[in-house]
């Protein structure tokens, strides 16, 4: 299962961002270890659980997510 992180926001963004490992946008220094899940909507649970909303997703490793998003409109 892949492992989530959180880039906490800081004061000069606007939210946190969810970030599948190993991504080229996660920041070190702001990481949060959400877990490891089978999907991207469990990792957005967590978040939302853990007061990190709103949080977006990445554009860079959450495409799966984005697909989904728009094959639920069907
Ligand atoms: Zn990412």
């Amino acid at each position: 299962m892949p492992k989530y992180y959180i880039n906490k926001k800081s004061d000069s963004d606007i939210e946190s961002i969810i970030h599948r490992e190993g991504c080229k946008s996660l920041k070190a220094d702001s990481k949060e270890l959400l877990g490891y899940f089978s999907n991207y909507y469990d990792a957005v649970e967590i978040a939302k659980i853990r007061g990190y909303m709103p949080a977006s997703d990445c554009e860079h490793c959450s495409s799966e997510y984005y697909y989904r998003k728009a094959a639920n409109k069907k």
